[in-house]
């Protein structure tokens, strides 16, 4: 079995009560019966808290409460859980021990994702000189679990690599890299569909053709708009994106261009930045092709956050005249809230992607295919 995950995963600890957000907030979090029968032996007072806060879900699954402003009904007023303060981390359910790792299991390899939807983990992607992964194999020789075929594994191991090679490559523009990204998931995609998954080790990045750019800030505009259609996990996010569509939309392409220019002195690491951010989405949603044959629009979703976030990025920037990390994260989080959680809002978008005459992501990226 091999192990992976981002070398940044070891330095990660949990800001607690110090966390400029939470996520004890907004989640429906399942209690698994084990735990819940963990709760009965708290100690007194906790133990008649913690049968209060447990409330069934549509499913009738058990979850914690949540307050009025969707803050759970255990964090205290330190922004530490009363499971955790009162009685010790070992009584904390798997989610919340858990959060922000996401782990991946494929029966021979099992990876380990930071969601960026954390502070923490978004401030560690976003330092990193570079995104990197270490890997650890135990020896065993596990095959595929049941029902993932071994050479579309196989096949998307070669080709994320492939991909992540390209994103690393900083003497290219990073919209040109994202375009060999989604050229090279574009050829993929072709084998995935046919089922022909023993040839897709085989696809490798092409040199693309320059084209006249479409516009990038057109596509910005649609994808503020598409995310904006999609269900919210907090309001301020739909209400942030309709903001800065209508900035955007109110801008002429020679003052947009301007703007631009000035952000990206301004904030020169916006490219190290983006290109982490582009690595993490492509490791983290790559593979799940095992799941669906929808690569191509895994590939189009690390383009589109990489589209999304830097125009709110320059928009912020040009309305506070600064953009310091905090604000850069706090966006981060935002988009991963409610795009990578929120299952049905990822596949809307992974899915919508598919029409290339809406997202056109290369002719924005100013390439097209050679072929
Ligand atoms: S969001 Fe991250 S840093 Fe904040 S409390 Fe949760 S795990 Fe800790």
């Amino acid at each position: 079995m091999v192990y992976r995950q981002p070398d940044y995963n070891r330095r990660f600890h949990c800001l607690g009560g110090d966390c400029p957000d939470t996520c004890c907030r907004d989640w429906e979090i399942v209690v698994d019966g084990e735990t819940r029968k963990d709760y009965q032996t708290a100690p007194a007072g906790l133990r008649e808290r913690l049968a209060d806060s447990l409330v069934p879900d549509e499913e009738g699954e058990m979850c914690f409460r949540l307050r009025e402003d969707g803050f759970c009904v255990l964090l205290t007023p330190e922004g530490l859980c009363a499971i955790q303060r009162d009685w010790g981390e070992e009584h904390l359910c798997a989610h919340c021990v858990a959060y922000p790792r996401f782990t991946e299991e494929y029966g021979c390899l099992t990876e380990t994702a930071l969601a960026v939807s954390c502070p923490e983990a978004a401030r560690l992607l976003l330092e990193a000189d570079r995104f990197g992964l270490e890997e650890r194999e135990d020896g065993g020789d596990e095959l595929p679990f049941d029902g993932i075929d071994p050479e579309l594994l196989e096949g998307l191991e070669v080709t994320r690599a492939a991909a992540l090679e390209l994103l690393r490559q900083e003497n290219v523009p990073l919209w040109r890299r994202l375009a060999g990204v989604l050229d090279l998931a574009d050829w993929g995609q072709d084998y995935v569909d046919f089922g022909l998954y023993d040839q897709l080790a085989g696809c490798a990045p092409q040199p693309l053709e320059a084209a006249e750019p479409a516009s990038l800030r057109d596509l910005a505009i649609r994808l503020m708009e598409a995310c904006a259609a999609l269900e919210p996990l907090r309001e301020a996010w739909p209400e942030l994106l309709r903001r800065r569509r209508e900035q955007l939309a109110g801008m002429d392409e020679a003052a947009y261009r301007q703007a631009g220019d000035r952000f990206e002195r301004a904030c020169p690491d916006w490219e190290r930045h983006l290109t982490n951010l582009a690595c993490y989405l492509i490791f983290r949603h790559w593979h799940k092709t095992v799941n669906d044959d929808l690569l191509y629009g895994r590939a189009a979703l690390a383009g589109a956050g990489c589209i999304l976030l830097y125009h709110l990025s320059l928009l912020e920037w040009l309305e506070l005249g600064a953009l310091g990390p905090e604000r850069e994260i706090a966006l981060w989080c935002a988009f991963s809230r409610e795009v990578e959680h929120m299952e049905e809002n990822l596949a809307c978008l992974t899915e919508g992607f598919y029409d290339g005459q809406t997202w056109d992501f290369l002719s924005a990226f100013g390439a097209h295919s050679a072929d």
